[in-house]
């Protein structure tokens, strides 16, 4: 794994810095696939895209108009820069303030948000082998979902993987399973034969997938 310059940006609010690192290049030995598409890889670490001042608690996305500079490791740079405090990903929490405060300016910025609420909730079964049960919890997480199958492209494979996954996690098998056979494209008959299996079960859940099955 080598890590690439680290980036700096500057809180709209209070000019409070944070950094972000990046990656040159990174492998996925050892990593964990889910079938949300989600996956955690000790050589590959990835980055949030917004987050939330440690100071003012404004949220911000680490984009072009807030980033302030770059630095490569081993090189002498601004203190300040050197000392400020990593970027974190927002909580399922923020990520729904994030929209409620009309921060995603574009389709993409909507995806990526509603995408990491929708994995915040699948850590629960994820990490801690948990289901949501609160009801107040179980109507953001649907609403969340249909949003989501709103904001895909039919005409994209991958999508189109994504909109079989979130209908099973509905728990509409069928439909699962009409997507699912839509799909023609030798390279996902392996994820497609898991998401079958696990229609037939009626199992809802996330998967983690085993690399080469
Ligand atoms: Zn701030």
């Amino acid at each position: 794994m080598l890590p690439g310059p680290n980036y700096i940006y500057k809180c709209p609010n209070c000019e409070t810095l944070v950094s972000k690192g990046s990656l040159m290049s990174g492998n996925t030995i050892g990593a964990d696939f889910y079938s949300d598409g989600s996956f955690f890889a000790p050589m590959m670490p990835v980055f949030p895209q917004i987050t939330i001042c440690h100071d003012c608690d404004t949220i911000f996305w680490l984009n072009e108009t807030n980033e302030t500079g770059m630095w490569h490791w081993g090189e002498k740079t601004n203190p300040a820069w050197e000392n400020a405090v990593y970027a974190r990903f927002l909580s399922i929490e923020e990520y729904f303030s994030a929209l409620e405060m009309n921060l995603a300016n574009n389709k993409a910025d909507e995806f990526y948000i509603r995408q990491q609420i929708w994995w915040g909730f699948n850590n629960a079964h994820r990490y801690k082998n948990e289901s949501n049960t609160d009801a107040s919890e179980n109507i953001l997480w649907t609403v969340n979902i249909h949003k989501l199958l709103g904001l895909l492209d039919s005409s994209n494979n991958n999508d189109l993987i994504m909109k079989a996954e979130l209908h099973r996690n509905l728990g509409n098998f069928d439909t699962c399973l009409q997507v699912l056979d839509s799909i023609v494209n030798p390279e996902v008959e392996w994820l497609k034969n898991i998401m079958i299996k696990a229609c037939k079960a009626k199992n809802r859940k996330v998967i983690q997938l085993k690399q080469n099955t």
